[in-house]
Order: C-alpha cells, then structure tokens, then sequence
C-alpha cells in the first residue's frame, strides 16, 4: 500500500504514462491498482488529445498569421502609391477574415469538448431549415456554375433539433460541395424519410474522395489534398463539427464516394414522435 502511494503522489501532468505496481495479489489491493491504472490510461489519452488539438490549431494559426505579418512589413519597407497599399490591405483583410473564421471554428470544438457547447433543442420542420439554408446558396451555386438542385420530401419532417447548429450541419456539407466540385458539376440537396428516420443527402458530381481518406475525413484537421483544401480555405475542421451537431442530435452521418465522380454525404437523424 505505501509503495502504491508513493508511486501515486508522483504521477503529474509530466508523466502521466506512468503506472501503478503491477500486484498478484488477487485481492482488493491488486483491483484498487488496477481500477486506477486503467484510469490513468484514460486521463493520459484525454491528456494527449487536447496537447494534440493545441499543437494542431497552433500549427494552423502560424500559416495565416505569418502571411499577414510579411504581407504588412513588405508593405511597409518603402513608401508606395495608394493602389498598392491598397492592395496589400486587401490581401491583410481577405487573411484576416479566414484566420477569425478558423479561429471561430477551434472555439466550436474546444467548447465542445469541455461540454461547454450547448445545443437548444426544439421541434424543428427540417423542410423549412432545409429550405432556407438552399435558399442562401443559389447564388454561390451560380457564380461557381454550378447546378444546383433541392428535393424535398412531401410530408413534414420534423426532428429535435437546434436550428442554428442544424444549418451550420448543412452549411458545412454545402460548402464543401462547392469547394470540391469543378465548374459546370452539380450538387443536390435532398431531404427524404426512411421509416422514423429523416434523411438528409448532399450529392455532387465534384473530385470524390479515395477510400483510404473516406476513413479519415471527419478526424480533426485532416485533409485529402493539404496545398489544394488550404488554397480553398479549408483547415480539415468542418467535418470534425458537422460530425459533432449529428451526434448532438443522436444521428449519424456517412459518405459514399467515388474519385472523380462525386460525392455523396448522408445525414440520418431520428424524427420526432409526433411526426412519426
Ligand atoms: P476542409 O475545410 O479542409 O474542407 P473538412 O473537414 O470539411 O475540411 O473536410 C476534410 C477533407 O475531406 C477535405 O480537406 C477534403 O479533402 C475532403 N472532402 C470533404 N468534402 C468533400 C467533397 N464534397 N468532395 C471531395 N472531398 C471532400
């Protein structure tokens, strides 16, 4: 018991691999040490991840943080006419926005993690969500020549849901669409039912993605095509989210792909009873 202790009082933070005695004793000593031992592989992993998420989201800030600050002391080495400056701001301004969109998307996931993300869950017609959130990307759709179709079911499909997150969900699946399919491509946006179930689809006709990445996509900050994702703005963040508001509403979501001919994400959440 007093080696245990000891050995006890010195696990910190710096050296949490380390273990408790392995015991033989087949009692209530040898269960205690190992009830704790397997509570310290549990701390240590959880410990791991957020030292992982920092070292990640710290690595993904330098890139953006470094642009701006070049782009500013390039700027400033020499006096230089105002559609110059102009220009360099506009750089400063269009790096800034996507560092406080990325900024905002660690938020998300680090409040999630501690719990701290809550979800207001109410009757929502996922008609109407669905709807509105197509609603503001016909114009996006357009400028990337895309076609852009939404189907939607006849019945009233409704969940338990949080709107905002429920659109953000949609958001992310959309904008990945756009981002990932070459002009003239297609992208579908479709809300079905499946027995109690609402089915929500994000089809497009883009790049598609092999199946060695099709099993790592929804892992934070991972991304197919590093140089190609961050060029298109991404950070391998969205997914990692989308997969967090689907398990919030206790569903899952999956993807079918083929590379080179589309994609096709699949979002199943439980209906309400009343809509059943
Ligand atoms: P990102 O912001 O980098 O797009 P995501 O988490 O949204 O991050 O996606 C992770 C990766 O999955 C992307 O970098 C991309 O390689 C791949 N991906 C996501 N959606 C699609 C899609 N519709 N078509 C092809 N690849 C996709």
């Amino acid at each position: 018991m007093d080696a245990l202790t000891r050995t006890a009082r010195s696990i910190s933070g710096a050296n949490l691999s380390s273990r408790l005695e392995r015991l033989n004793t087949g009692d209530e000593v040898q269960r205690l040490s190992d009830t704790l031992n397997e509570m310290l592989a549990r701390i240590e992993t959880a410990f791991l991840g957020v030292s992982q998420f920092t070292a990640d989201a710290s690595h993904e800030l330098r890139t953006p943080i470094s642009l701006i600050r070049t782009e500013a002391e390039i700027a400033l080495r020499k006096s230089r006419d105002p559609a110059e400056y102009q220009e360099a701001l506009s750089h400063i301004l269009h790096e800034a926005e996507r560092t406080s969109a990325l900024v905002e998307k660690l938020l998300t996931l680090a409040r999630a993690d501690a719990g701290r993300e809550s979800l207001d869950m109410r009757r929502l017609d996922l008609g109407d969500t669905v709807r509105e959130v197509a609603n503001d990307w016909h114009h996006v759709m357009a400028t990337h020549q895309l076609r852009f179709t939404e189907s939607l079911a006849a019945r009233e499909v409704c969940i338990a849901g949080d709107k905002t997150a429920v659109s953000r969900l949609l958001n992310i699946l959309l904008d990945n669409a756009v981002r990932y399919t070459p002009s003239t491509g297609s992208v579908e946006l479709a809300l079905e039912t499946k027995d109690e179930t609402a089915v929500i689809a994000v089809r497009d006709s883009g790049i598609g993605i092999s199946n060695e990445d099709r099993l790592r996509i929804f892992e934070r900050f991972y991304r197919a095509d590093k140089a190609r994702s961050r060029e298109l703005g991404g950070a391998g963040l969205g997914l990692a989210i989308a997969q967090w508001i689907v398990e919030q509403h206790r569903g899952s979501i999956t993807v079918v792909s083929s590379p080179g001919k589309g994609s096709e994400f699949i979002v199943q959440l439980p209906m309400s009873p009343a809509n059943r």
